[in-house]
């Protein structure tokens, strides 16, 4: 009885042995439970530990940098590259590959993850090809002549595209090509599905971190009231949103004709940062006009062809991809300026950049609108309204500044004070319309005159200053005096007849902590008075 006992388990135990099929490794994976043949199957969790992933999340969440996103992601790798060393092993593999299309404009296959070495395995013509084919028409490819598969590619979807899983082999595999060929497509799903997982992760992180400078860039707006420094903060931040390499800020003026480079951010091609303008039929003219934002992926077409960024200044060489968004509060809202962004890498921008860019730059109008605002209005209550220099209280804002500065650096600055001679005579002789044009005249004929750090304001009527910092007595007097010829040959066409004048100058130098402002002009003022009974037409320097 015991014998036949003894029998009947030795027979069932050699049949189940010789029923006994290949196994799909176990693979455990700590957050998602078990990986097993039959395909992903994430684990329930308890409500505990969702809670405390929870708590987690909002404590990177509050904390200064976004740690969590990256974790995931390192995980996310390792387990991917995990299931492909596995997959090598299961198909008596050396190697197994993933491959993605690239996102750059070529589409290229690239190794996304690989089980093997800290490198991407490096391809044959042949075994490209074989990927290639696999990749496009989504099926397995190998070549079948020669002694035993050398390698085996099996096109599958990655990433919302076509990519494919490769093995490759190092000795003949003792697996016939059918069961390599099985045993890949059941493991291909896994490595598919960890990669999904793997990426969709990522974006959410990539998502998060947008997110959340973003609403530091509005917190920080908020806390800004210098203008300047909100212009810089928009670029700054919208870079770190977008992974722009350089970004520059356009600002629409109040007419609306033109538009002006503002702002941009150190690494901004030279190329771009000299004072441009946008022209109409611009890149960035059209975005303003239309108010639809622009993805320019590659910008090699832009390059060979006619379209322009925002003048004729070529767009620099080295920028692979650009985003053009308009800058306003809303859709209804009238566009007031206008983001650029580029970027030097193989990766160009995607839809998920731009609209990133776009939120951004929503976020900002209010804040930049309110400052471009008060520039404006700053600015008109210090211009002159009739030649557009400074006006006398900008004036002896920059009056103040140069005693300052000579105070604290040294050297000697000097103030000429401009007069024209007779002019009543002229108001008299060609109307007041006529006066008006000379005096426009004269002071753009003194700005054209001044250095750069030179400045030029109109102090009302007739009478114009010149602050010259850093200046000595000898400088002073050769400038006063190239401005004195320059006005001497000036010719003011106008409609009543063609007007020349002259100006008297008044010149008083100023020392390292001499005398104050009042009595520096007042000297100014008093060689001004000498000039005109010398004669007129001629400068007058005060004694010191
Ligand atoms: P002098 O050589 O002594 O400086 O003689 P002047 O005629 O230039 O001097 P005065 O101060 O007697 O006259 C200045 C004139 O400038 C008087 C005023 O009508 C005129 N004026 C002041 N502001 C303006 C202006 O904005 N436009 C015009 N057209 N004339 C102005
Ligand atoms: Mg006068
Ligand atoms: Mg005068």
């Amino acid at each position: 009885m015991a014998w036949i006992l003894i029998l009947a388990v030795a027979v069932v135990g050699a049949w189940l042995w010789l029923q006994r099929r290949p196994r799909l490794p176990r693979i455990v994976s700590p957050e998602y439970g078990a990986l097993a043949a039959g395909g992903a199957r994430p684990m329930a969790r308890s409500s505990g530990e969702r809670s405390a992933e929870a708590q987690t999340l909002l404590e990177a969440f509050r904390s200064d940098e976004m740690q969590i996103p990256e974790d995931v992601d390192r995980d996310d790798r390792a387990m991917l590259v995990r299931i492909l060393q596995l997959l090598a092993e299961y198909t008596e593999a050396r190697e197994a590959v993933l491959w993605e299309p690239h996102e750059t404009p070529d589409g290229r296959l690239v190794a996304a993850a690989w089980s093997l070495g800290s490198e991407p395995p490096a391809l044959t013509e042949q075994e490209r090809l074989f990927v290639e084919l696999a990749t496009s028409e989504q099926r397995l490819a190998y070549n079948p002549s020669g002694p035993y598969v050398r390698m085996m590619a099996l096109g599958l979807p990655v990433h919302l595209s076509h990519g494919a899983v490769s093995v490759h082999f190092a000795d003949a595999p003792t697996l016939g090509t059918a069961e390599i060929e099985q045993r890949l497509r059941r493991m291909a799903v896994e490595v598919s599905a960890r990669y999904e997982l793997l990426r969709a992760r990522a974006n959410l992180s990539v998502r998060t971190k947008r997110l959340r400078r973003m609403i530091r860039t509005a917190i920080t707006l908020q806390g800004t009231r210098d203008p300047n420094g909100q212009e810089e903060i928009v670029v700054r931040d919208a870079c770190l949103v977008t992974g722009a390499h350089w970004g520059a800020l356009v600002r629409g003026t109040r007419d609306d004709s033109t538009l002006a480079l503002v702002r941009h951010s150190d690494g901004t091609p030279v190329s771009l940062t000299s004072g441009l303008t946008a022209q109409q039929g611009s890149l960035v003219g059209d975005v303003f006009h239309a108010g639809r934002p622009r993805l320019i992926a590659d910008t090699r077409p832009l390059l060979e062809g006619d379209e322009m960024l925002f003048d004729a200044t070529p767009l620099p060489s080295g920028t692979r991809s650009l985003i053009v968004v308009p800058i306003r509060r809303s859709e209804e809202d009238p566009c007031i300026g206008v983001l650029v962004l580029g970027r030097t890498s193989r990766a160009p921008f995607n839809a998920a950049d731009s609209g990133a860019a776009q939120d951004l730059s929503t976020i900002a109008a209010g804040a930049l609108e309110t400052a471009w605002a008060w520039q404006d209005a700053t600015l008109s209550a210090k211009t002159d309204q009739l030649t557009g220099l400074p006006n006398r209280r900008a004036f002896e804002e920059e009056f103040e500044r140069m005693i300052a500065e000579t105070d604290r650096y040294g050297n000697t600055s000097a103030l000429v004070i401009v007069d024209v001679d007779f002019f009543k005579k002229v108001n008299d002789n060609y109307g007041h319309d006529a006066g008006d044009q000379v005096l426009k005249a004269v002071g753009a004929t003194l700005l054209a005159m001044k250095r750069t750090t030179d400045k030029v304001a109109r102090l009302g009527g007739e009478e114009l200053a010149i602050l010259l910092p850093q200046t000595d007595r000898q400088g002073a007097l050769e400038a006063a005096e190239r401005c004195r010829k320059a006005i001497e040959a000036l010719a003011v066409r106008t409609g009543v007849g063609t007007i020349r004048v002259t100006a008297s100058f008044g010149v008083a130098m100023y020392a390292q902590r001499s005398q104050g402002a009042g009595s520096l002009f007042d000297r100014a003022d008093q060689a001004l008075y000498a000039a005109k009974h010398g004669g007129r037409n001629r400068v007058e320097v005060a004694p010191d």
